[in-house]
C-alpha cells in the first residue's frame, strides 16, 4: 500500500523545446493526481534544440505558474537517478498515438529493470493535442505561421522572436 504520510512525488521527463499545449495538459492532469510533479528538461548534447535548457524551465515556469505544486528542473544522465535524487517514484509519460507505444513501453521496461521502485504511468493526450509536438511547433513557427492555439502564451513571443528576430514584437 502507498505511503501516504509520504508526499508522491511525479516526475515528467522532456525535452519541451519549447513546451506546448500537449505537455501542459499532462502536467495540469498530473498535478491532481499527484502531489508534487518536477518537469525535468533533458540536457541532451545529441540535439541541437532552438531555446536553451534555462529558457526552457523560464517558459515551464512561467506558463506552470497557476501551478503551485509544480516544479521545473534539469537533469542529464539517466532519468531514474534523477528521480531517486529528487525523491519521486512515478515517472509520468504522455501517450499520442500508437507509434509513440511501442518506444515509451521499451523506455518503462528498462526504467523498470534499473530501479524497481519507480512506477511509469501513460497518461493519454487529449484527442485535440494528439498530432502535437515541440518539432511541430517549431516547423510551423520558422515558416511564420500562427503557432496561438499550440503553444501557452509565454511561449508565442518568444518563439516568434527567435524564429524572427527582426519582427517588432506584436
Ligand atoms: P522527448 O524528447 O522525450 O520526446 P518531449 O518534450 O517531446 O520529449 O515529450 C515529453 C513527453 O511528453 C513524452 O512523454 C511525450 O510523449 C509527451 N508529449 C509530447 N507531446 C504531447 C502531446 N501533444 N500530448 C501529450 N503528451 C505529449
Amino acid at each position: 500500500m502507498a505511503d501516504r504520510d509520504r508526499p508522491i512525488i511525479a516526475l515528467y521527463p522532456g525535452s519541451f523545446d519549447p513546451i506546448t499545449l500537449g505537455h501542459l495538459d499532462i502536467i495540469e492532469r498530473a498535478s491532481k493526481v499527484f502531489d508534487r510533479t518536477l518537469v525535468a528538461v533533458l540536457q541532451n548534447p545529441k540535439k541541437e534544440p532552438l531555446f536553451t535548457v534555462e529558457e526552457r524551465i523560464h517558459l515551464i515556469e512561467q506558463s506552470t505558474a497557476h501551478l503551485p505544486q509544480v516544479e521545473a528542473i534539469t537533469f542529464s544522465g539517466l532519468t531514474v537517478e534523477c528521480a531517486h535524487q529528487r525523491g519521486a517514484t512515478v515517472l509520468i509519460r504522455g501517450l499520442r498515438v500508437m507509434s509513440d507505444f511501442e518506444f515509451e513501453l521499451q523506455m518503462a521496461h528498462t526504467n523498470k529493470t534499473l530501479s524497481e521502485e519507480i512506477e511509469t504511468v501513460f497518461l493519454a493526450t487529449r484527442n485535440e493535442y494528439s498530432f502535437l509536438s515541440s518539432s511541430l511547433v517549431k516547423e510551423i513557427a520558422r515558416f511564420g505561421g500562427p503557432v496561438d492555439r499550440l503553444v501557452p502564451e509565454p511561449v508565442i513571443a518568444e518563439i516568434q522572436q527567435r524564429c524572427f528576430p527582426n519582427l517588432p514584437p506584436a
